[in-house]
């Protein structure tokens, strides 16, 4: 990259949105890796989508690939900028322009923080229903690239069923503007789909319009604990019988994921002993907060009528429901704890869970006897995520991803069922997907990145 190039932004840019030398910052080349790149030769802050097209354009006619960044919070090194990429960072663009209560939608900016947007919504009596851990901090932008999931997918889906239109620039710098705020939109095709979870390589999601649904009056939450893993699964069908749509989150937890957390984790306790084989929590919402009380009330009893449940607690506030879902949540800092450590995101059916993670616990445990596997997840979506602790030794973190992975592929499972591919996943896609779909991912790649300067080398190669 020349300094003419680095001119030439200057001059397409208003003052101050180039940033290079000792103005870029740590963040910009940091992510929850742990492992930073070195820093960028410049970094673009735009703030409005035509300053992201002036980039593009540039960045285009002179063939310099482009890093996008969100709030840095993702898990596969998709946002870390390659030597010679510079950084597109869109958090200047983090505006929530318009909530639509008639409507129910809600318009951002990409740069808009998740837990902002929720929070803004809220003041209309409105939710957005995705949530997950990183919420302070992820970004709008990065949750569609990455087609995030979360905690609430059990009822609202994933990110892709919560978008009703974005606008892109794509990357020669022409504006899409399919900004739109209907459901029922039977046009063609559908190009949103392609940028929403394609993680920024066919185009740079600028604004977004957002479903949002009425706040339910109440939330509540119940934590169980189970003699094993067929009485969890016995437990997800019972709540989905009996609480319907009420449903919002079914989450398991193996004894590890729950004793580890309640003894490592600051500030995390736990109402129920540690020494049960599994937890569970889930919650119950909706606009009647009897009836959800009374609902959950029935489901427990019937569970221990049933046998499935040894003991069980219900929040009683807001705060005891913040507490339980503090368990949950706290999986980051466990994982801090577990070092040196791989994590895995996988997605498989749910009656093959326990059989996969036996035998993941046994292969484990004949390559390194001191290993073990830390497991826990969405039940209710079909996805666990996997934290193994392993020793130290040359290869070794290689070596357990290549067993990992490989066992997942022998029960059917997908290497990631919500973190994406990144550049951390790219060997094992093959597993998930065919040599014909990748090669399809491919040209749509070339169709709308001929020069291959958006997020290059992210999910495969050419
Ligand atoms: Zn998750």
């Amino acid at each position: 990259m020349s300094d003419r190039f680095i001119d030439d932004l200057r001059g397409a840019l208003p003052q101050g949105a180039v940033l290079t030398g000792a103005d870029i910052d740590a963040r910009y080349h940091h992510d929850m890796s742990g492992n930073p790149v070195p820093k960028p030769r410049a970094v673009v802050r735009p703030k409005t989508t035509e300053q992201v097209s002036a980039l593009l354009r540039l960045c285009h006619r002179e063939k310099v690939p482009v890093t996008t960044q969100g709030g840095m919070t993702g898990l596969v090194r998709g946002a870390l900028p390659n030597a010679d990429e510079i950084v597109l960072s869109m958090e200047l663009m983090n505006a929530i322009e318009e909530v639509d209560i008639s409507t129910g939608v809600v318009i951002a900016q990409a740069g808009a923080v998740l837990q902002k947007l929720q929070e803004r919504v809220e003041q209309d009596g409105f939710m957005f229903p995705l949530d997950l851990g990183a919420r302070g901090s992820c970004t709008i932008g990065g949750n569609i690239s990455t087609n995030a999931g979360g905690n609430r997918v059990i009822r609202y889906g994933m990110t892709r069923e919560l978008v009703l239109g974005l606008e892109v620039v794509k990357a020669d710098g022409t504006v899409l503007h399919g900004l739109r705020k209907y459901i029922k939109n039977n046009t063609g095709v559908d190009l949103k789909h392609l940028f929403i979870g394609s993680e920024g390589i066919l185009g740079v999601v600028t604004r977004a319009a957002l479903r949002i649904f009425p706040a339910p009056a109440e939330r509540q939450v119940a934590l169980c604990a189970l003699p094993s893993f067929p009485h969890v699964a016995a437990l997800l069908r019972l709540a989905r019988k009996h609480l319907g749509g009420a449903l919002t989150a079914f989450e398991v937890m193996w004894n590890e994921y729950y004793r580890l957390t309640i003894e490592r984790v600051k500030g995390v306790t736990g109402p129920l002993p540690t020494h049960h084989p599994f937890y569970v929590l889930f919650e119950a919402s909706g606009g009647d907060a009897e009836r959800i009380q009374a609902d959950i009330e029935r489901l427990l009893e019937l569970a221990m009528g049933e046998g499935l449940i040894l003991d069980a607690t219900i929040s009683t506030s807001h705060a005891s429901a913040a507490a339980l879902w503090r368990i949950r949540d706290s999986s980051v800092e466990l994982g801090r704890t577990l070092a040196p450590r791989a994590g895995f995101d996988v997605s498989l059916a749910i009656d093959r869970m326990e059989a996969y993670a036996l035998a993941l616990d046994k292969a484990l445990k004949q390559v390194d006897g001191a290993s073990f596997a830390v497991v826990f997840g969405h039940a209710g979506d079909g996805n666990l995520h996997v934290t193994v602790r392993y020793t130290d030794g040359p290869d070794r973190h290689h070596q357990v991803e290549e067993l990992v992975y490989g066992i997942t592929g022998q029960f059917g499972g997908s290497v990631s069922a919500e973190h994406g591919i990144g550049i951390l996943k790219r060997p094992y896609l093959k597993m998930s997907r065919t040599e014909d779909e990748i090669e399809t991912m491919r040209a749509l790649k070339r169709a709308l990145d001929p020069h291959r300067i958006l997020n290059p080398g992210r999910i495969f190669t050419m």
